[in-house]
């Protein structure tokens, strides 16, 4: 050990030296530490469908799971998601060819990166990014290139828009992928017909891959709809479609996600998530399979809640002060902090424990120029009515 530490040589290779602790895993072990409410880390403090949980226990008592199910994902799960894209949106995926379960969505994004980047590849990606997007470019080699969301007001609300001169601009001949997050991870921005229709001319015109994670496809409020890329011309051979059941029904420890797309593709995402876990989650398979069965009800309940919540703690947020950005999906609010009278995110979400008792996510790190997100925090409403307004009670406090 000594010679190791002692080597002029770091551990951590470069590819990787730039990311340290992901932001999540920091703040909620400030949260922890300080008793502080967390509304940093997505993660629902309610469980989900009792159901589903009886389902996960009859499956482990059964011996159901219990041993390595099969690699690409047990057939009953595989059935049920490509029953659900077939339901839901009208894709048609072959359950043994056009089906993989992976160990949550971040799994399958790495395996998917892994598979298709060769070192050099340009991937552009919507920034402020989900961490794990740049952290799985850099583990393939590749080279990230952000197209950056900007705040807009229409009609008297503020929210993130993409621009699309912009992201054609990002496009040059070492261009291999788009990485494309819709309902969109901080920011809450849900991509619109004519975005999609434009992000798939482009690809198809430039010949690229698109890996599109839409993890939070059932959380989409007002007038927005979630549209899968998958079903604009030409994106059914050429994408990789990623969902995961942490979002969708309250497991976020399950670690159950997927991927659907076509089989040459599928193919090369399987080659790599064989040596990453090879499987995952056994007896939790046969539960989310039950899940993808619940009735639409299920699914609409679900996003009322999470829509009430969003009001809540919404209005919550600009009564004490906040610039908010309306989120039209994702369990997410992104706010700017400057009419509180704060420039910094980071050092703010450090100091907001022992200053009120809440914990939030600074979007700073979700940007490759820090500065381009200095002042923008977000916060999970994923959380009981009552923590949601004991947590805006306390944010009051900070300009009384
Ligand atoms: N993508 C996005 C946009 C996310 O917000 C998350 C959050 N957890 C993930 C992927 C990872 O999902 P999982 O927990 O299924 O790995
Ligand atoms: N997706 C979750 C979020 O954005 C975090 C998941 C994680 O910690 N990896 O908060």
């Amino acid at each position: 050990m000594t010679g190791m530490t002692s080597s002029a040589r770091p551990l951590l290779n470069r590819r990787l030296a730039e990311f340290g602790t992901t932001i999540f895993a920091e703040m909620s072990a400030l949260a922890a530490r300080t008793g502080a409410i967390n509304l940093g880390q997505g993660f629902p403090d309610t469980d989900g469908p009792e159901e589903i949980r009886e389902a996960a226990v009859r499956a482990l008592r059964e011996g159901r799971g219990n041993q390595y199910p099969p690699g690409p994902g047990i057939p009953e799960l595989r059935a049920a998601v490509a029953a659900h894209q077939q339901h839901r949106y009208g894709l048609s995926f072959d359950p043994d060819t056009e089906v993989l379960v992976t160990a949550g969505a971040t799994e399958a994004i790495a395996a998917a990166l892994l598979a298709l980047l060769e070192p050099g590849d340009e991937v552009i990606a919507l920034e402020p990014y989900y961490d794990s997007y740049a952290a799985s470019i850099a583990m393939a080699g590749g080279t990230r290139v952000p197209v950056t969301l900007r705040p807009h007001t229409v009609g008297g609300t503020a929210a993130f828009r993409l621009d699309l001169d912009e992201l054609r601009a990002a496009v040059t001949d070492r261009t291999r992928l788009l990485l494309i997050n819709t309902p969109h991870n901080p920011t809450g921005t849900v991509l619109t017909r004519e975005e999609l229709t434009a992000i798939a001319e482009l690809a198809v015109e430039r010949d690229l891959l698109v890996v599109t994670d839409e993890v939070y496809e059932h959380l989409v409020f007002d007038d927005a709809a979630h549209l899968p890329l998958a079903t604009f011309p030409g994106m059914r051979e050429r994408t990789v479609t990623i969902g995961s059941a942490g979002k969708t029904f309250s497991f976020t420890g399950w670690k159950v996600g997927w991927v659907t797309a076509a089989p040459e593709l599928v193919g090369a995402v399987r080659s790599v998530k064989q040596f990453l876990t090879y499987v995952a989650s056994g007896p939790f398979q046969y539960a989310v399979a039950e899940a993808l069965s619940l009735p639409d009800t299920y699914f609409d309940a679900l996003r009322a809640d999470m829509l009430a919540k969003r009001d809540l703690l919404g209005d919550g947020l600009r009564s004490a002060g906040f610039e908010v950005y309306q989120p039209q999906g994702t369990y997410f609010i992104t706010t700017d902090i400057t009419p509180l009278g704060e420039k910094d995110a980071h050092a703010f979400c450090r100091a907001l424990p022992e200053r009120c008792g809440v914990v939030a996510i600074p979007n700073s790190v979700f940007y490759d120029d820090p500065d381009a997100g200095r002042s923008q925090v977000r916060f999970a409403f994923c959380k009981r009515d009552d923590v949601l307004t004991e947590a805006t009670g306390r944010l009051r406090r900070l300009t009384s």
